[in-house]
């Protein structure tokens, strides 16, 4: 590469990275004033209060602190709960790390056409507090509430992918999606025993559109991990 290239390309960066955090303000200014950024270097650090709003006006807060990768949408961000409110245990949907269970990611990235650190602000983390509150009221989860931990990524694996959620399916089904192009000659996952090609390719390709093998591959990742599986990496291209 020349240097004039690589000078372009980290400027490109760099402007990408600013307009991210441009985004990133506006959002909060916008829905979550009591939040306010403390680092932007290497990820965004934002801390303070995160405030449940209803019909009638704001509710209740819970104090956070939010990990926001550049990266952003292809990783998510990382959500503290940092008041000692919520018990740090996986049936609070609170992670091994200590982080919140948010929302399973990829499906998310699968179901919504708007992906603006925005609308996760006021989407997924809204409805993650709320269940919360919620859950500390009454003892039990609001409607849809998934499970935690793999049982929960089949649910909404299988949602996505709009099969049941039992294990050798939706994994059959990720390892089709993880290729480039689903295999003309592979069995069909609808399980009548005949190749791809005779049966429901087109199905599969349209699912393909939906969940690019780039996210599959990502999805099989995170579910052979939940799953205690091996986690076979990726094949170097000759
Ligand atoms: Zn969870
Ligand atoms: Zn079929």
């Amino acid at each position: 590469m020349s240097d004039a290239r690589r000078t372009h390309s980290a400027a490109e960066r760099q402007t990408k990275r600013a307009s991210f955090l441009a985004s990133v303000v506006a959002a909060i200014e916008q829905s979550q004033p009591q939040l306010s950024i403390v680092a932007t270097e290497p990820t965004i650090i934002v801390d303070g209060n995160y405030v449940l709003q209803g019909p009638g006006g704001p509710f209740d807060l819970y104090e956070v602190r939010l990990i926001i990768d550049y990266r952003y949408p292809t990783y998510a961000p990382k959500v503290f709960e940092t008041g000692g409110r919520i018990p740090k245990d996986a049936g609070r949907h609170i992670n091994p790390d200590g982080d919140c269970c948010v929302t399973v990611w990829e499906e998310w990235l699968a179901k919504t056409q708007n992906t603006t650190f925005s609308q996760f602000l006021w989407g997924p983390l809204h409805e993650f507090f709320l269940g919360q509150w919620w859950f500390e009221i009454k003892g039990e989860w609001p409607f849809g509430q998934r499970d935690h931990g793999a049982r929960g990524l089949l649910q909404a694996y299988g949602d996505v992918l709009n099969v049941r959620p039992r294990q050798e399916i939706v994994l059959y089904y990720l390892r089709l999606l993880s290729q480039d192009w689903p295999k003309g000659h592979w069995l069909c996952p609808c399980g009548s025993g005949v190749n791809l090609r005779k049966c429901h390719r087109q199905e599969l390709c349209e699912l393909h559109e939906r969940v690019p093998s780039v996210l599959a591959r990502r999805m099989l990742r995170q579910l052979r991990l939940n799953l205690g599986l091996a986690v076979r990496h990726r094949k170097v291209r000759a």
